[in-house]
């Protein structure tokens, strides 16, 4: 492990032109003091990766890093979502850095929390989670939401840190094992336990963004908790078959009280009852078909192994030779 190692900051970036201009400067701040205070290396970069946004995003990352050596960008041909503008981020560091941070572009997370990271890297740990210690800016919805997504997720048995984002520290090592991982339906915070390796935590609070707006609505942050459950756990399967059999005992028990019924003769009324099993086991059937249905579109998608990312542009080219740039 060098005691001086080279950081690169990954830094995802979608339509952030109002955010990028205010919170480089912290990101260059901290950068430059580690450099000078000895604890990471002078080639050390912050790496900003634009996810394919449609405002001024790129030409502020190309301006910053016109400006100063230290800002890096990678621009993505189209906008793949969080998760994988993070991946291309952390796999193209990889070949230059020795220690990658990923943290969100918005202020967010506390950057002051890397010290304290560094610090648990060089006493042998591959990977650092940025945990949050207190979730007091996010709303009350935000914040009940993501507690009962946690605790499905340790339910349904997928191993995930509680209350860590994507804010982590993680060593070249542990980069080389997450390339190994090539799913498509990517869900980082639940396949970073499974690199293995010594890991660490270290608590920040967590902060209001700087400006702009989220770009996790509902509906999005319902797909990345679906995404989240498919890819680590099969438990949702195993319920089904369960529930199964539990709907079929109840059913053999309906139909031996139906004969019973019916042999001492009581058969007339019925009509209210009968709608009702209807109606809920066409549901309970409905609703289980849907959720093998959504394995197998996850199986459609694996087996298809298209390019998680394509690389359009970067400015690390001019330091490296030429290389595939579109990775699997
Ligand atoms: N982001 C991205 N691609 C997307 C959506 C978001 O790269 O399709 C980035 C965004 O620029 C930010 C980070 O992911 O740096 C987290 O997004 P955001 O702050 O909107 O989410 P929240 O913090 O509200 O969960
Ligand atoms: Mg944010």
């Amino acid at each position: 492990m060098p005691s001086c190692p080279i950081l690169y900051f990954v830094i995802p970036c979608y339509n952030e032109e109002v955010v990028l201009p205010i919170t480089n400067a912290l990101f260059l701040d901290k950068l430059t003091a580690l450099i000078a205070s000895g604890e990471i290396a002078e080639e050390s970069r912050i790496l900003f990766v634009d996810d394919g946004s449609r405002d001024k995003t790129w030409e502020i990352i190309s301006n910053l890093h016109r400006q100063d050596a230290h800002f890096e960008g990678l621009k993505l041909s189209r906008n793949r979502g969080h998760q994988n503008a993070l991946l291309a981020g952390l796999m193209t560091a990889k070949q230059y850095a020795d220690v990658t941070v990923s943290i969100d572009c918005d202020g967010q997370d506390d950057i002051d929390a890397v010290s304290r990271m560094l610090h648990e890297y060089k006493s042998g740990a591959e990977i650092v989670y940025g945990v949050r210690a207190a979730r007091d800016t996010d709303t009350k919805f935000k914040r009940n939401t993501a507690k009962g997504f946690y605790r499905l997720l340790r339910f349904l048995g997928a191993e995930v840190v509680f209350n860590h984002a994507d804010y982590r520290l993680m060593s070249r090592r542990a980069l080389e094992g997450l390339s190994e991982f090539h799913e498509v339906n990517l869900f980082l915070r639940g396949l970073i336990p499974l690199v293995g390796f010594k890991s660490s935590s270290v608590y920040y609070d967590r902060k209001e963004r700087v400006a702009g707006e989220s770009h996790y609505p509902l509906s999005k942050m319902l797909s990345l908790a679906f995404n989240g459950i498919t890819s680590l756990s099969v438990r949702p399967l195993k319920m089904i078959t369960g529930l199964g059999f539990f709907m079929s005992i109840v059913s053999l028990l309906a139909v031996i009280v139906t004969v019973i019924i019916k042999l001492v003769g009581y058969t007339v009324q019925g009509w209210t009852s009968l709608l009702c099993v209807i109606f809920l086991l066409g549901g309970i059937q409905i609703f289980c078909l849907g959720v093998i249905g959504e394995y197998i579109g996850k199986m459609y998608a694996e087996t298809k192994s298209r390019p998680r990312y394509i690389v359009e542009e970067d400015t690390l080219q001019e330091t490296k030779p030429t290389e595939d740039t579109a990775k699997k």
